[in-house]
């Protein structure tokens, strides 16, 4: 049987592994939607290849451009609204949210709601409304199968025994910065953050790599994904990139997941899911790896691990907050407003400044509100 997905965010990084991934599948998957934010022309290139039912874009302004390169039969989409449209629509089986960022939160939790399978890279809706993200997919029997490389690993390793689980090692390569000391943060080009030694990722999750917030909000989604308290989820620094994360049992067994660093791996998992499928990575050549390394994170050069397990021990909308003004203060950094030492500073001060009002009564409402609260605050910082 072929199973029909849409993809989410199909223009950038993740969406375009997707898209590779499926194609070498055969028959076997169906894209019936794509959505991009302004890329129209990949937009378009995708659509001709795939021809979609659904090809959703940023603006109406988009759509208009965009119809024209299309074949008559098209459906073309815009804003939340086309996003909503897909999420529910009964010609989509596999819902795989590859979108950067919040934006990705309602249609996810539409998908939910219309009990679509779930295929989850994005990360900032978990981290930010995990609790929610997880009540609605349990009421809905929904499976959500991780597609980030850790949590695809602990998804394996853990295979439904979430309540054996004693603890969990979220390994990560250490990113761009590991061996540079701190003091030469601000004078490193942006090039030299961006470039990250093991993956090739979105340019936010790429600087997100270098300040390390990458693993601090992957400690929050794995707290959510496998209701496990931040506790007991430890960061293993692990620069070969091959172990991409390990299941303590309670007695003293710990599972792994080994693999060369390609998301196509999990990507197609998450798709094929229980089944495994031949896909075209690389194999790991032990004997030739030259060894398999671990040691701990240095949270004071990286302060952003401990500033999201602060946020992920408040919970309520502390994650929401820590999410957004770190996607903010990333895009200033970007944009050169502020130097890279600043992101973590910022993202401190405005954790500080805000009152959280806890679990009781939270609301998707309320966890978007923080988030705009938060980007305001860090804007305002960044421009001071
Ligand atoms: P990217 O920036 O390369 O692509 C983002 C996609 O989302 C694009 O298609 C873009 O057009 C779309 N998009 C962005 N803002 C949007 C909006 N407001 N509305 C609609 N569409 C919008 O990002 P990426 O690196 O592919 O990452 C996507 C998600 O997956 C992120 O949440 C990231 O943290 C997570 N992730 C990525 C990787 C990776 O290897 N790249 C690994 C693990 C997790
Ligand atoms: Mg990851």
């Amino acid at each position: 049987m072929t199973s029909r997905v849409a993809i989410f965010g199909s223009t950038g990084s993740i969406g375009v592994n997707s898209l590779d991934v499926i194609s070498r599948l055969g028959g076997k998957f169906k894209v019936t939607a794509i959505s991009g934010g302004s890329n129209v022309d990949l937009l378009a290139r995708q659509a001709k290849k795939f021809r979609p039912k659904f090809v959703c874009v940023g603006d109406e302004r988009l759509a208009i451009e965009i119809k024209t390169a299309l074949p008559r039969e098209t459906v073309v989409l815009c804003g939340q609204d086309g996003l909503k449209r897909i999420s529910s629509s009964p010609e989509v089986d596999i819902a795989l949210f590859a979108i950067a960022g919040i934006a990705c939160l309602e249609p996810l939790l539409n998908a939910i709601k219309s009990k679509k399978r779930i295929a989850l890279a994005n990360k900032e809706a978990l981290v930010s409304a995990g609790g929610l993200v997880m009540r609605l997919a349990g009421k809905n029997g929904v499976k959500i199968v991780p597609i980030d490389s850790e949590h695809s690993a602990i998804f394996q390793c853990v295979d439904g025994r979430e309540h054996d689980i004693s603890r969990i090692h979220l390994t990560g390569s250490g990113g761009p910065l590991l061996d540079v000391p701190a003091s030469k943060f601000d004078s490193l080009p942006r090039s030299r953050i961006l470039n990250h030694p093991k993956w090739n990722m979105g340019r936010k999750i790429s600087v997100d790599s270098a300040t390390m917030m990458n693993k601090g909000l992957e400690i929050i989604e794995a707290k959510y994904l496998f209701g496990i308290s931040e506790e007991r989820i430890e960061v293993l620094v692990h620069p070969e990139a091959i172990v991409h994360s390990m299941v303590e049992f309670f007695d003293g067994a710990v599972l792994a997941e080994l693999a060369v660093p390609d998301m196509r791996l999990p990507i197609q998992y998450a798709l094929t899911y229980p089944a495994r499928i031949a896909c075209p990575v690389r194999r790991v050549d032990f004997a030739a790896s030259g060894g398999l390394t671990f040691r701990k994170p240095n949270v004071r050069k990286f302060p952003c691990l401990e500033l999201a397990r602060e946020a992920a021990a408040s919970e309520g909308t502390a994650p929401a907050v820590l999410c957004a003004s770190d996607e903010e203060a990333v895009r200033c950094y970007l944009d050169r407003k502020i130097k890279f030492s600043d992101i973590p500073r910022t993202i401190e001060r405005v954790l500080a400044k805000h009152k959280n009002k806890g679990n009781s009564n939270l609301t998707v409402e309320r966890v978007l509100e923080a988030g705009l609260w938060a980007r305001e605050e860090t804007r305002s910082m960044c421009c001071h």
